[in-house]
């Protein structure tokens, strides 16, 4: 027996675009019903990715200072790692935060239903109920938020216990002794720094020249001389062919330069990408396209094909982040409630929270090159940081991408402990149209890395308190 319910707006899939756009229709005056598996909203972000990875991410910290600050006349000893006790402080950090969530969709008298979605025909929603039963879901308008599944390689065998994906690397089942990470994007890197903290050999074979493509090399080489004593080995330009699984363990072959190799590992996590949650939900029962990656095609206020359609977050492909996802919920949202909007950031940053951190945001100076640009950039080393010095991380970096012409302000990049959290200044500056000018002439607190950011912005002048780097002569005339 199935029961009809009828709504204003039905959001499928509660991650951080699901839920944000469901809690903003709530608070427009929207009546609208949020569907999703879970019995809290949270998504991928919050369930299997951005938030345990980053709880464990803060313990792996941890233990790499409590061992570097031997080097301050401070020892802790080994750390004792109880497994069991860690995971509880995960989970329960999942807990609070997607227990919270589900609060806040019932103090907005959001409609939240427990179950799996798939579209019969363009307006009606057949509900699996996860107790069981099932309903139908007739609506005015949907969005679209079913997010994105682990991709995975040919060769990898899908039964074995020793190869995880993020998901399964997330649960902490042991401490294998041989970590090998597949693929080094900052998925693999970030979960990779959390094993090696807690005390496995760690390999990453990755298939193209270098690890987090997309990102600029100088920051990506702060990273690596880390990376380089943390792990056992990072392999690039290298190709995993096969794997099989033997008694003690997990046999990897690999080739590089048409070299053949094979090594045992205790595990493997596969971590080489991830693609859009497109499949099983009847879009073919409705007029929403897809494009050749099979991510759903939407306008740039997130509408489908099918006009009362939208699609939000990271099933309609790259970049795959949850911030991106939850300010296209406020697009779509403001497109069905009869609002002008459109999206179009100028910048959507990218954090890699290993350590050092690598952030970004705006024009690279990789994208520079490849467009032609003719950009010049100011480079301010943590070297000549006091704040860095007080927490010996001279392992950092912070450069602007500056259009010479207008002073303008076209892209941050930064390398350093807590450059996920600085960066949001250099969004700021992004889309205000700050130039060089403008943040060099921001009063900075000190001691504090952000002043890197306004000293980086002196460089490009020539007179960096902490730096000196005369500017040339002509260039700084016309600077004046
Ligand atoms: P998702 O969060 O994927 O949520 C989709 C939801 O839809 C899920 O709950 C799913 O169960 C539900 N669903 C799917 N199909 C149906 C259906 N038919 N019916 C009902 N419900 C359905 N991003 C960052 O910005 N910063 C980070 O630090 C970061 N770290 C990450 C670490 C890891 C290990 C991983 C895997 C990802 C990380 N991400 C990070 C990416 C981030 O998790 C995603 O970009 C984000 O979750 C996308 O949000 P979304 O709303 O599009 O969908």
């Amino acid at each position: 027996m199935s029961d009809t319910m009828n709504v204003e707006l039905v959001v499928i899939g509660g991650g951080p675009g699901g839920y944000a756009a469901a809690f903003y229709a709530a608070d427009l005056g929207i009546d609208v019903a949020l569907v999703d598996t879970e019995s809290n909203p949270g998504g991928v972000c919050l369930y299997r990715g951005c938030i345990p990875s980053k709880t464990l991410l803060h313990v792996a910290k941890l233990i790499d200072e409590a061992k570097h600050a031997a080097a301050w006349g401070i020892s802790f000893g080994d750390p004792v790692i109880d497994l069991d006790k860690l995971r509880t402080f995960k989970n329960d950090v999942v807990a609070k935060l997607t227990g919270g969530l589900g609060k806040l969709a019932k103090a907005r008298k959001v409609r939240t239903i427990h179950g799996r979605a798939t579209f019969r025909d363009s307006n009606t929603l057949d509900i699996a109920l996860v107790d069981g039963g099932k309903t139908e879901l007739v609506f005015r308008n949907a969005i679209l938020a079913t997010g994105s599944l682990p991709a995975g390689i040919p060769g990898i065998p899908k039964d074995s216990a020793r190869v995880m994906d993020s998901t399964a690397a997330l649960d902490l089942p042991d401490i294998p002794a041989k970590l090998l990470v597949v693929g080094g994007g900052y998925i693999g890197l970030e979960l990779g720094t959390v094993y090696a903290a807690l005390g496995s050999r760690v390999t990453v074979i990755e298939m193209t020249e270098d690890i987090l493509p997309g990102a600029d090399r100088d920051l990506v080489n702060q990273l690596k001389k880390r990376l380089d004593k943390q792990f056992e080995s990072i392999l690039v330009n290298t190709k995993v062919s096969d794997m099989k699984e033997r008694k003690d363990g997990i046999e990897v072959f690999f080739s590089s330069n048409d070299k053949n190799e094979r090594a045992m590992f205790d595990r493997v996590l596969v971590s080489v990408g991830r693609k859009a949650n497109t499949h099983g939900i009847g879009l073919e029962n409705t007029r929403v396209a897809l494009n050749e990656r099979d991510c759903v095609i939407v306008d740039p206020q997130r509408r489908t094909a099918e006009q009362h359609i939208f699609a939000i977050g990271d099933v309609t492909g790259d970049p795959m982040l949850a911030h991106k996802a939850s300010h296209e919920a406020r697009v779509a949202v403001d497109a069905i409630s009869g609002k002008k909007t459109t999206f179009e950031p100028y910048a959507i940053p990218a954090v890699v929270f290993t350590d050092p951190e690598i952030a970004w945001a705006g024009l690279t100076e990789s994208e520079a090159k490849q467009q032609s640009r003719s950009v010049e950039v100011a480079r301010f080393p943590w070297s000549a940081s006091g704040r860095a010095t007080t927490l010996d991380r001279s392992d950092g970096v912070t450069k602007l991408i500056i259009d010479a012409d207008s002073q303008r302000v076209l892209g941050v990049g930064i390398a350093g402990p807590g450059a996920g959290e600085l960066i949001a200044e250099g969004v700021l500056a992004l889309e205000m149209g700050a130039t060089v000018r403008d943040i060099s002439l921001s009063i900075h607190p000190h001691p504090t890395l952000s002043e890197s950011i306004m000293e980086a912005a002196e460089v490009w002048f020539g007179h960096a308190t902490h730096l000196y780097r005369p500017r040339k002569k002509a260039a700084a005339e016309s600077n004046k």
